[in-house]
């Protein structure tokens, strides 16, 4: 992307044993780089990780991806593609950004989605957005991306929500210029 401002590398995890296919994760991260095109943020690489572990570390669970974390440090911003999610409530992704992880730190500037999870490539934009923002903030505009239901048709982010995301994800080391 030519005019684009800031430069984005992910580092997406899965594990050997989940239904996840490398076809259905690369297509969702083009779709979700195509999103954040708009933004003048652009996606210049994004290398996927398949990490063999015992099966209780291919479901979300805050005890048990800490652990994993702990024991395997990754380079974020990372996604986890896993099985399904065992945290109450049971989101299909969820993201964890610097203000919400103090309790869990090694989480931090993550993103984990669960298999089958609605909409994936808006939900996985989504919440990459909320940690590149470092923001839980929600919208009400109509086709916003960042309305708390996600839809197909919700694609949109406002000038203000793309200077936020491209700010903080600077300042948060989690984008470069
Ligand atoms: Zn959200």
């Amino acid at each position: 992307m030519n005019d684009a401002s800031h430069e984005l590398r992910l580092t997406l995890y899965t594990f050997h044993g989940t239904r996840w296919s490398h076809e259905q994760i690369s297509a969702a991260v083009r779709h979700a780089a195509g999103l954040l095109g708009q933004c003048r943020v652009a996606l210049t690489r994004a290398e996927l990780h398949v990490v063999e572990a015992p099966r209780r570390f291919h479901f979300y669970s805050t005890p048990v991806s800490r652990e994993l974390l702990k024991r395997m440090p990754v380079a974020k911003p990372a996604l986890f593609f896993v099985e399904d999610t065992l945290n109450r409530p049971a989101y299909d992704a969820e993201a964890i950004g610097r203000g919400n992880s103090a309790s869990r730190p090694e989480l931090a500037d993550t993103v984990w989605i669960a298999y089958g999870a609605r909409d994936l490539p808006q939900a996985l934009t989504h919440e990459l957005v909320h940690v590149l923002a470092d923001s839980g903030d929600h919208s009400e505009e109509p086709e916003n991306l960042m309305r708390a239901e996600t839809s197909p048709r919700n694609t949109r982010l406002t000038a203000a929500q793309c200077k936020r995301m491209r700010e903080r994800g600077e300042a948060n080391g989690l984008l470069r210029r």
